[in-house]
C-alpha cells in the first residue's frame, strides 16, 4: 500500500512591513501606530523625528496611513514639511 499523499500546501505566513522608507530622510525608520478600532493613527520617523497624524477607519493598515502620509507630503511640498521638524536645541 503506497498511497502518495497529495502536496500540502503550506501557508506562508508573511510578516506585514511595519517600517516603511521616509519621504524625507529617505531611512527605513517610518513607523507606524495604529489603533485599534477607529481613531488616531501616528506616523513617526525615528530617523528624522516627523511625525503625523490621520484619523483612520477600522481595518485600515499601516501602508494605508504611510500612502496617506506620503501623499500628504508631495501634496504640501518638501520645504514646509522640513521646517516643522526642528528639535528642541539648547543653545
Ligand atoms: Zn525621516
Amino acid at each position: 500500500m503506497g498511497r502518495r499523499r497529495r502536496r500540502v500546501i503550506r501557508i506562508v505566513k508573511k510578516k506585514l512591513p511595519t517600517v516603511f522608507t521616509c519621504p524625507i530622510c529617505n531611512e527605513d525608520a517610518m513607523k507606524v501606530t495604529l489603533p485599534k478600532a477607529e481613531g488616531v493613527a501616528t506616523v513617526v520617523c525615528a530617523a528624522c523625528g516627523v511625525k503625523d497624524q490621520f484619523d483612520v477607519l477600522r481595518g485600515t493598515q499601516m501602508v494605508d496611513v504611510y500612502c496617506k502620509f506620503t501623499d500628504k507630503f508631495y501634496a504640501a511640498g518638501k520645504t514646509q514639511f522640513t521646517t516643522e521638524v526642528s528639535s528642541s536645541q539648547t543653545g
